[in-house]
């Protein structure tokens, strides 16, 4: 599309200019319905006034002193994070990379700090953990991870949904750390473990002093129906780590940590010289203050519920249709079929959606829509699949 930039995306032919909400709006002032929201990011949908008055007022006043001193707006935000997760001491970066590279260097420390000479983390297959080279290498996708060998070791990576796999791993071997695992795995194709997944580990952590840190970057801030997703079990993670909806498309990253992770990084141990600026911490301050003004977890477990329904009743007997799942607005249709190219199919009908692992249709809807707006997202979907699938 263009000469200047590195071609690391294959974008498609449009560019915003302007949104509002759950609508986008292109140069030649065609309206879009965003099912996506920029991968998860704009939860609050575009151009939100309660967060463009923060970043405008907050522009004004103080946008960046480095963390070589206090900020206030950075301990305002891990104390309200903090109390929301139940855990005990955040850390702030700006991606989810970033994030997920800290909670990698707490549980690598934590394993030195008792004289594990090669401390393993154990990951899963088809997950997504970002692009940077610790996090690459415990992504589960030889895709991407391909050219860029050597990859990081101290990574085991098991299949997704499969406690017995990580029980053999620590039946044969003593340096296992942590456990890093999405709650359900979004770039892998919004994979939903069993109701007893989660739990399970837990308690295999428990017994093992192992780490169980979850990768909340695309499930959490509500998105799932819950604050994170852990909250729709009894269980609280060591670790979880956060980006995405945080800032509502402003970079912010988070890695919080609980009682036993909280007091591993010493001063030099860790660091970011934009993490958790004032002007970062007020917008995700701003979008917290939204999410529980308007209860959008229980907002978006209703839309949730509402667009599974529909789309399974739709969709669930159609041939070439696998599987329709979802958690809240984590939503997944698979088809038997690749279908990469029904994203450039519903941008000619206006609607924004995105395909991930080649065949599942992925839905990440703004938690903003009204009901109708979630109707309108499953009525063109289900037109546009029937389609691909008859085509
Ligand atoms: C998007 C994503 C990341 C990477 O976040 P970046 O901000 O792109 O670095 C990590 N983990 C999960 C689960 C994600 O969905």
């Amino acid at each position: 599309m263009t000469e200047f930039t590195m071609p690391t995306y294959k974008r498609l032919a449009v560019r915003f200019t302007h949104g509002s909400g759950p609508y986008l709006w292109d140069e030649a002032g065609r309206r879009y319905l965003d099912a996506l929201s920029g991968v998860a990011v704009c939860g609050l949908g575009h151009a939100h006034p309660a967060i463009a008055a923060a970043i405008c007022e907050q522009a004004g006043k103080l946008l960046h002193t480095s963390n070589l001193y206090g900020v206030t707006l950075q301990e305002e935000l891990a104390r309200r994070l903090l109390d929301k997760s139940g855990l005990r001491a955040a850390f702030f970066c700006n991606s989810g990379a970033e994030a997920n590279e800290a909670a990698i260097k707490l549980a690598r420390k934590r394993g030195a700090d008792r004289g594990i000479a090669t401390p393993t983390i154990i990951v899963t297959e088809r997950s997504f953990h970002g692009r940077t080279l610790a996090t690459l290498s415990a992504t589960g996708n030889a895709k991407i991870q391909a050219g860029f060998a050597p990859l990081l070791p101290g990574f085991v990576h098991v299949p997704f949904d499969d406690v017995a796999a990580i029980e053999r791993v620590l039946a044969s071997r003593h340096d296992v750390v942590a456990l890093l695992v999405e709650p359900v795995q979004g770039e892998g194709g919004i994979n939903v473990p069993a109701a007893d997944y989660l739990p399970r580990l837990r308690a295999l952590c428990d017994e093992h002093g192992l780490l169980l840190m979850l990768d909340e970057v695309q499930t959490g801030m509500c998105r799932s129906g819950r604050w994170f997703a852990y909250q729709h079990h009894a269980i609280t993670p060591d670790v979880m780590t956060l980006a995405k909806g945080l800032g509502n498309g402003f970079p912010i990253g988070a890695c919080l940590a609980g009682e036993r992770a909280a007091g591993v990084f010493g001063p030099g141990n860790h660091g970011s010289t934009f993490g958790g600026s004032p002007l970062a911490s007020r917008v995700a301050l701003t979008v917290l203050d939204v999410l529980e003004q308007g209860d959008y977890a229980v907002r978006a477990a209703a839309l949730g519920t509402r667009m599974l329904g529909a789309l399974r009743q739709q969709l669930g007997q159609v041939l070439g249709v696998v599987s329709v799942r979802g958690l809240g607005l984590l939503l997944g249709i698979e088809l038997d079929r690749p279908c990469a190219a029904i994203v450039e199919q519903a941008l000619a009908a206006g609607l924004l959606l995105n395909v991930t692992g080649e065949r599942v249709i992925r839905l990440l809807p703004p938690l903003v829509i009204t009901d109708a707006e979630a109707d309108d997202i499953v009525a063109s979907v289900v037109g546009l699949t029937r389609r691909w699938l008859e085509g």
